[in-house]
Order: C-alpha cells, then sequence, then structure tokens
C-alpha cells in the first residue's frame, strides 16, 4: 500500500511528505504540472513521482479524474496542500476512493492497517483521535520546498485532460500571501474601523518585514482582505516566530490557527479581550495610537 502527496504546481510539500513518510510506506508523489516541480519533488523522503506530463499550461484540475485513478489503483492515505488546484485534486480523489477528508491533522500514524488521525475538533476546543480502517485524504500545509532532489524515480504518466481550459490567464491585482511559512505575521481585526485604514497595517507590517493576515470576518464578510489572509481553524494556519494580533479578540476559532507561534503580541483597547490571556505580550491601548507609534519606532 502506497501512501500518496498530492502536487500541483508548487513543490512546497515538505511538510506533507514528513508526514507521509510517517506511515513507513513507499511514499508516491502524484505531481501535475511542470517536470521542473517533479523534479523539484523527487527528493529524500519521496520514493517515487508520478508526473502527469501533459499538464504544462494546462490547468491541473483538468487532470484531477486521471489522478483519482492512479490512487485508485493502489489505495492509500492521501496528503495534499490546501491550495485551489490541491483542494480540486483532492475531492477528486476523496469521491474515487469514497474516503473522508480530514483537515488540519495535528498527528498520524499507522498502526497495522489502520490510519490513527489526531486533529481539533468542536471548534478547536478538544482533540479527536480517530482510526481509519479504508484511505483518508489528509488536508494540511504544504510547507517549503524539499531539501534535495533528483533521489527518487520519476515516472511520467500519460493522462487525458478533462473538458477543462484556461481562458486567461493575467497577473494577480491581488498582491500574494504566504502566512503559512512567514517568519512574522501581523494580522488585523475588527478593532480596525474602516477598510481606508488598512495602510496603517500594511505599513507596520512591511517595516517589520511581515505579511499581512486578519481576522476571519475581516475577510468573510467585511471582505477587506482576500479569505486567503486570515487566520484561524477554517482559514490558515501559521507558525511564525512573531506574530503581531492588532484589534483581534482572540476567538478560540482564531488561536487555533497560530499556536505554532513562537511569540504573540497583541494590541487591544479591552482588557478583558481574551487574547490578552492568551499573547506573551500584551499593548493595552488604541491600535490608532499604537501602530503608528510602533511603525515609526521600528
Ligand atoms: C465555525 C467557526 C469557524 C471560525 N473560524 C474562524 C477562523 O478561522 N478565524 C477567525 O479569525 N475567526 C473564525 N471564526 C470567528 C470567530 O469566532 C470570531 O468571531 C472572530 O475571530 C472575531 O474576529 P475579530 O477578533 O476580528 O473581531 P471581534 O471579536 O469583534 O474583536 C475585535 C477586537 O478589537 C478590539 N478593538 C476594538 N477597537 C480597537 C482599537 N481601536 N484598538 C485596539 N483594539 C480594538 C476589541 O476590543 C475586540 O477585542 C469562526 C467562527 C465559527 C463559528
Amino acid at each position: 500500500m502506497n501512501t500518496y502527496v498530492l502536487v500541483a504546481d508548487s513543490p512546497a510539500v515538505s511538510e506533507l511528505v514528513a508526514s507521509a513518510a510517517k506511515l513507513g510506506r513507499p511514499v508516491v508523489a502524484v505531481v501535475v504540472g511542470p517536470e521542473s516541480v517533479a523534479k523539484a519533488v523527487a527528493a529524500p523522503g519521496v520514493d517515487k513521482v508520478l508526473w502527469v506530463s501533459e499538464a504544462a499550461g494546462q490547468a491541473a484540475e483538468a487532470f484531477a479524474p486521471a489522478v483519482a485513478d492512479l490512487v485508485a489503483a493502489d489505495p492509500g492515505v492521501v496528503f495534499a496542500g490546501r491550495k485551489p488546484a490541491e483542494r480540486v485534486l483532492l475531492g477528486a480523489v476523496a469521491a474515487r476512493l469514497g474516503a473522508p477528508v480530514v483537515a488540519g491533522a495535528t498527528a498520524v500514524a499507522a498502526e497495522g492497517g489502520t490510519t490513527v488521525v489526531t486533529h481539533g475538533t468542536y471548534g478547536g476546543i478538544a482533540v479527536a483521535t480517530v482510526a481509519y480502517d479504508g484511505p483518508v485524504v489528509l488536508v494540511g500545509d504544504g510547507g517549503g520546498a524539499l531539501a534535495g532532489g533528483g533521489t527518487a524515480a520519476i515516472e511520467a504518466v500519460a493522462a487525458t485532460p478533462g473538458p477543462i481550459s484556461v481562458v486567461s490567464l493575467a497577473p494577480s491585482t491581488v498582491e500574494a500571501v504566504d502566512l503559512a511559512g512567514a517568519a512574522r505575521v501581523v494580522s488585523v481585526g475588527r478593532g480596525l474601523k474602516s477598510a481606508d485604514d488598512l495602510p496603517l497595517l500594511a505599513g507596520l507590517a512591511k517595516a517589520l518585514g511581515a505579511e499581512l493576515g486578519c481576522s476571519r470576518p475581516v475577510a468573510e464578510s467585511l471582505e477587506w482582505l482576500p479569505k486567503d489572509h486570515y487566520v484561524g481553524i477554517s482559514g490558515q494556519h501559521i507558525a511564525p516566530d512573531f506574530y503581531l494580533m492588532v484589534g483581534i479578540s482572540g476567538q478560540i476559532q482564531h488561536m487555533g490557527g497560530c499556536r505554532g507561534a513562537k511569540l504573540i503580541v497583541c494590541i487591544n483597547t479591552d482588557k478583558d479581550a481574551p487574547v490578552m490571556h492568551q499573547a506573551d505580550y500584551v499593548l493595552q491601548g488604541d491600535l490608532y495610537d499604537l501602530v503608528p507609534a510602533i511603525t515609526a519606532a521600528v
């Protein structure tokens, strides 16, 4: 039985490969993307790469049924990242295998033919350990690039794309963000009064060399930042060296996404906000006073 790692156009899958290797079975990376990605993934920790070679220039999603076929030929535990194309691939695989999809696993182990997965539940206030007797699809943070390369065999696989074609490709007007891999993150919450004030936070993030994130309402309901900017159990899981939370109350659903942060500092007017009891350092005060002052000081 193989363990699979699904890779679309980014080879940043070190965390997924490390988790897959823990199961002690052959790790097969199924790559839908350019050959450069297949080569980058053919690294220590991966035993074999199945490279869907026609994928260059095509939407990775068009090969989702083909990827499902490859995995279904010898089903096992499947790992995939959270990027949009990876989600489509894993969805197709889960549907083909009839397998459950589990997000945010914190530990995974093989016990005989059973896969034991630990993950947060009930909004992050509890931890569940669940045994799966059949295949299971695990969604998590990809991590960084794999070290080394050229150690695993690459098998080119011919596959016919589904009826999807790329109509146009243009530079995004939205700045890309890499919260999961960032060493420093500044996030903003509903303490901000207006989207017009976002440059205050962007300026602080820039001064600190940090990525700019937010709480879920800032992205989901206010739509001040793109949805891939929010941190939390249903958003990005981050593990920076330094996390600055500005005008965020620190509800459990947000904190569940930043448990890996080494140092948390918060700015909040309310001494009783939950975040004030969870951060390592607390700045009680108005963000409209503190953010410009800190930016100037930095
Ligand atoms: C199933 C589920 C999943 C969820 N997943 C997520 C998730 O992944 N991520 C997430 O973030 N949320 C998530 N939520 C929502 C979460 O419960 C909270 O509602 C949300 O995190 C609150 O966002 P906030 O802290 O920005 O806003 P608020 O809770 O409104 O907090 C705003 C804070 O700003 C402070 N403040 C106000 N003015 C100022 C000022 N001038 N200066 C400084 N501080 C100020 C206030 O004292 C307050 O503490 C989820 C909820 C559910 C039900």
